[in-house]
Parts: structure tokens; C-alpha cells; sequence
């Protein structure tokens, strides 16, 4: 088998014309970056609100483990196989880190057969999204800074300022700085720290404005720390909305790029599922809806943290819910949640399999609860056996729930057609699903936090630091208590421990910390050590990267 990298630069790409042309752009409807990538101007995103909505898949997974899941994998598959059938459809996915790229080995753009292209663009710069977010995200930290060197009008304490400086990188030694040392020509001295710009609220908020206005109004709202009186100051107060929106115009706009087998592929924003939202952008979401008759999206890690926080943020933004729910599972990865060490995966073993099944089943019964259809999708490794599928199955059925094969990453599009069409029978109807959320706005923040603790994760209790508690009261002051909770936690454990596999009972999640962020419209809350800011692993995939001399990737996976 080629390597992920291999196979997409022997892919014979169609001109982003073509692919435009298939979800009705014509060519100057659509502003070409070169070839093989474009953005959809407003204009055109405008033109298509006016058609019917098409049907909503939502892809999440189990609690990803070293073993490997591949949602978006299956994701692509998935959106490949439905057009293969003769139901159009378009792909909606986010946008891929440096961090992570650099970092640990996996990009975001599928594998195998089932990849969108031109990979490496995609993996790299793209077309300049995440450039432009660091940007508008740093332009407001200079702002701040120049704001209190400038003779602080508006009394913003230097100890209380929250909004941090941020970069699309893994780079743990600038989680905690000092800046405006150097005397008093040099700013006023203060603490500071980077986040990885996925984490960013500019981000949070390019992912759910519907438009420039909105992108204004949200932006407008960010709460960049307080005064000396403990007042929160906005972007709104130090007056640069506009400035920051006009960074962003073109970020903004939805790109579009296609798979392996020419499917329409929407990539834009990117949030981190344990650190940030989670989902890609709302604007490309509604437009790759009022484009297609099915459209594939993706939620970052387990359902526990993407699916969540797609269901109870941007649902509501979005104001459509998903038709069908697929929940990724692998032999392999519930065999380690069986308790199955990594090395002896690729050997049978029923017990484990068995054992490592209530991490699906978990997030199963979680996703149901949502009264949201769903069918489990198996994405098949060669080392699984015909024994360990049956088990599967039985586990399955058991539970009442469709369980299908899914062998894109070695096929194709053609790999997942039983999926397809598992989708279109279970979506046939009237498109309209009873969709419940798990808490409602009026809820307090001690009641929200704990419905996703108790229901979702399967914890006894939540308990809070003593900063949280102070937090709650004073959110509560501010009137920011309606807003949903975005939680920030590890992906590997229902829990807030990275070694609690499979389903674990009878833990308590700790609140050390919320961050209200009021341009995305919703509270942060830290759990756990889970950083916003990512180290690198002792051998960063990095170390495999180069380049030829005519400008070819070569170990980018
Ligand atoms: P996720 O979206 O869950 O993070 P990806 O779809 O990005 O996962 O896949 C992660 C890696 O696993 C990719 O390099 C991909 O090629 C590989 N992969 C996915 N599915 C399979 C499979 N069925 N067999 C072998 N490798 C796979």
C-alpha cells in the first residue's frame, strides 16, 4: 500500500472550475487561488440561500486512542461513496493546524484512498486562513498594549488583561511570557502566554458568524480583561471591531477544494475539539447545504467533546440539527480500550473486544439521547478478523443499533457504499429528526457543567475550584450565565485522566478555570491539565519533512 502522501500526489486532480460546477458556481461566481483551490464570495454564498437544505451527517468517533480511528477518512469515504450512489453530495470539513502537523504524524485530510487534494497545500498554508486569524488575533494584542502605553483611557489593569497572543504551532515555551520589559518606551510590563491559534476565540467566532456583520458584532463582544474596578472591557470599548473584520474579510469566505473522486469539498475553520468548539464553519456548512442533497461534516476527537459541542453550540447558531449521526469505530482502537496493549493489536482477541465495546456503547446511548438516528461505521484495518466483525455485530444488534463496514481508506469511494446507503435509507422521510439538547440557556453554568459531565461523560459529580466558584458569581453579575459551556478537556477518557480507557465510572470532573468568550458566545471551562498551548513529542514528525529541488513535499505522512 502507497503512502498517504504518494497516492494524493499521483491523483489526477479535476480544475476547481469543474469541481465549482458541480454544486452549481460557474467560473466567476468563485475567486480561484491557482488551480485547485478556491473561495466562494458572499455574493455567491447570497445567491444560494434561497434553495431548499439538503441532509446533515455528522461524523464522530469513539475516544481516539494511538490506535487509530480515521473519521476523516471515513468522513471523505463516506461523502465519496453517497455520490457513487447517485445521492449529491458535498463534504464540510475543517481545516488543518501546523501544530499538530509539525508535531505528531497526521494531518487532516484523510488517508489512504479517501483524501481531499491537493494535500499538501491543505496540510501547509492553504489558502491563508490561519495566517489571517493569528493575525486579527495579535493586531488586537498590540492594540491592548498600545492602548496602556498610550495613557489606558480606559483603565485596563494590566494584571487582569485575559486576551493572549497566539501562533499555529506546538510551542510549549511560550505558554508563560513577560512583555514590555525594557524601560517605559518599551510598553507596560506584564504577564502574557500564547495559545495555539486553533484555540483562539477569533477562531471560535470565524467558525460561527453568518456574516461580515455578525462577524463585527461578535468580534465586538470579545471581553479582553477588566479595569481596575473588575469591569470587563470589550474590543467594542477599545473600538476596533472593524479593524479586526477587515483582517478577516476573505478568511471568512468558505475555500473549496475536492476529494480523490472529484466530491465537492468545503474546508474551512479549524477549532481543536478538546481546547476549543470543535466543528468547521457555519457558513460552509449552510452553503455546502444549499448546494447538495447530503452534505458530510466532522467533529474533532470522541463524540464525548466534538459531537457535544456541535450539538449543543453550533446546532443552535446553525439552526439545523444533523439528520444521521456515524460514530467511527476500529477493531484495534476498541481492543485498546479493552485493555489490549498497543503492540499485541494486531493479534484476535475477543475478549478485549468485548470489554472495550462500552466505550462505544457510551458514546452510542449518548448520541441517541440527542434523538438523532445512528449507525455505527467499522472502518476496517487489514489486521481485523471475520470472528472479532461477528462479535461486532452481535454487540450491536444487541444494543439495536446499524452497524456497517467501511473499507474507504483501501478502496475508495466504492469502499463505502454500504455506509451510503445505510445513510440515505435511514435519512428517507420528511428530513425532519426530534433533536433534544442536553441543557437549555436559563440553565445555571453549575447545572449546564454538570448535565455534560453526568450525562455525556458518565462522571458522578462536578465539582469547581475556588477560582471557578468566584468566576460563576461574577459571570452571573455580568449576565453571562445563558451562554453554553465549551468544555476543555483531554480526548483520550470520557474522564478528565488520559489513562481512564473504555467506559470508567464513579470519577469527578474538576473546573479549575472558565474563560468567557463573548464573541464565540459561550464559557470555556478547564478541566484537568488540558493546555491550550501543545507541546512538541521528543521526535516531532518534522524530522521526516523535506523538500526537492522542484518543490515537492516529501514526508508530510
Ligand atoms: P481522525 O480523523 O480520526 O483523526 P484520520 O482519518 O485523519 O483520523 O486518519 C488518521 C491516520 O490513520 C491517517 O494517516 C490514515 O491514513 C490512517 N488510517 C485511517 N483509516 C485507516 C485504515 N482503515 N487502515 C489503515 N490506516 C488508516
Amino acid at each position: 500500500m502507497k503512502t498517504d502522501i504518494e497516492i494524493s500526489q499521483a491523483a489526477t486532480m479535476a480544475p476547481i472550475t469543474e469541481i465549482a460546477n458541480k454544486v452549481g458556481f460557474s467560473p466567476d461566481s468563485i475567486e480561484q487561488y491557482g488551480q485547485y483551490k478556491a473561495k466562494i464570495p458572499f455574493e455567491t454564498i447570497k445567491a444560494k440561500d434561497s434553495e431548499p437544505s439538503g441532509k446533515l451527517i455528522l461524523v464522530t468517533s469513539i475516544n481516539p486512542t494511538p490506535a487509530g480511528e480515521g473519521k476523516s477518512t471515513v468522513s471523505i469515504g463516506l461523502a465519496d461513496g453517497l455520490n457513487r450512489i447517485g445521492a449529491k453530495t458535498s463534504l464540510a470539513l475543517r481545516e488543518p493546524s501546523l501544530g499538530p502537523v509539525m508535531g505528531v504524524k497526521g494531518g487532516a485530510t484523510g488517508g489512504g484512498y479517501a483524501q481531499v487534494v491537493p494535500m499538501e497545500d491543505i496540510n501547509l498554508h492553504f489558502t491563508g486562513d490561519m495566517h489571517a486569524i493569528t493575525t486579527a488575533n495579535n493586531a488586537l494584542s498590540a492594540l491592548i498594549d498600545n492602548h496602556m502605553q498610550q495613557g489606558n483611557a480606559l483603565q485596563i489593569d494590566a494584571r487582569r488583561v485575559i486576551w493572549k497572543r497566539v501562533v499555529d504551532l506546538n510551542d510549549r515555551a511560550l505558554r508563560q511570557i513577560v512583555v514590555g520589559l525594557g524601560g517605559p518606551m518599551q510598553g507596560v510590563p506584564r504577564e502574557d502566554g500564547f495559545d495555539i491559534t486553533v484555540a483562539s476565540e477569533i477562531m471560535a467566532i470565524l467558525c460561527l458568524a453568518d456574516s461580515i456583520h455578525d462577524l463585527k458584532r461578535r468580534l465586538g463582544a470579545i471581553v479582553i480583561g477588566y479595569t481596575y474596578q473588575k469591569e470587563p472591557i470589550t474590543v467594542s470599548d477599545l473600538q476596533v471591531e472593524g479593524a479586526l473584520a477587515l483582517l478577516l474579510k476573505d478568511a471568512l469566505k468558505p475555500n473549496l477544494v475536492q476529494t480523490l473522486e472529484g466530491t465537492p469539498a468545503f474546508v474551512h475553520g479549524g477549532p481543536f475539539a478538546n481546547i476549543a468548539h470543535g466543528c468547521n464553519s457555519v457558513m460552509a456548512t449552510k452553503l455546502a447545504l444549499h448546494a447538495s442533497e447530503f452534505v458530510v461534516t466532522e467533529a474533532g476527537f470522541g463524540a464525548d467533546l466534538g459531537a457535544e459541542k456541535f450539538l449543543d453550540i453550533k446546532v443552535p447558531v446553525l439552526g439545523k440539527a444533523p439528520d444521521a449521526i456515524v460514530i467511527v469505530a476500529t477493531i484495534r482502537a476498541l481492543k485498546m480500550h479493552g485493555g489490549l496493549p498497543k503492540n499485541e493489536l494486531a493479534q484476535e482477541d475477543i475478549a478485549s473486544l468485548k470489554e472495550g465495546y462500552a466505550n462505544l456503547q457510551r458514546h452510542i446511548r449518548n448520541m441517541q439521547r440527542y434523538q438523532i438516528p445512528v449507525v455505527v461505521a467499522l472502518n476496517e484495518f487489514v489486521t481485523d478478523t471475520e470472528a472479532e466483525f461477528q462479535t461486532l455485530v452481535d454487540l450491536c444488534q444487541a444494543d439495536q443499533v446499524e452497524i456497517r463496514r467501511c473499507a474507504v481508506w483501501a478502496q475508495g469511494g466504492a469502499g463505502g457504499e454500504e455506509l451510503a446507503q445505510a445513510i440515505v435509507e435511514i435519512t428517507a422521510g420528511n428530513g425532519t429528526t426530534n433533536y433534544q439538547r442536553l441543557y437549555q440557556d436559563d440553565a445555571s453554568i453549575e447545572e449546564k457543567t454538570a448535565a455534560i459531565v453526568k450525562k455525556i461523560y458518565g462522571g458522578k459529580q462536578v465539582t469547581f475550584s475556588q477560582k471557578a466558584t468566584k468566576q460563576i458569581q461574577s459571570f452571573k453579575q455580568y449576565g453571562w450565565d445563558e451562554l453554553p459551556i465549551c468544555m476543555a478537556k483531554t480526548q483520550y477518557s470520557f474522564s478528565d485522566d488520559p489513562t481512564k480507557l473504555g467506559a470508567p465510572t464513579d470519577f469527578d470532573v474538576t473546573i479549575r478555570e472558565f474563560v468567557p468568550k463573548l464573541g464565540a458566545g459561550f464559557l470555556v471551562a478547564l478541566t484537568g491539565d488540558v493546555m491550550t498551548m501543545p507541546g512538541l513529542p521528543k521526535r516531532p514528525a518534522a524530522l521526516n519533512m523535506d523538500v526537492t529541488d522542484d518543490g515537492q513535499a516529501i514526508g508530510l505522512f
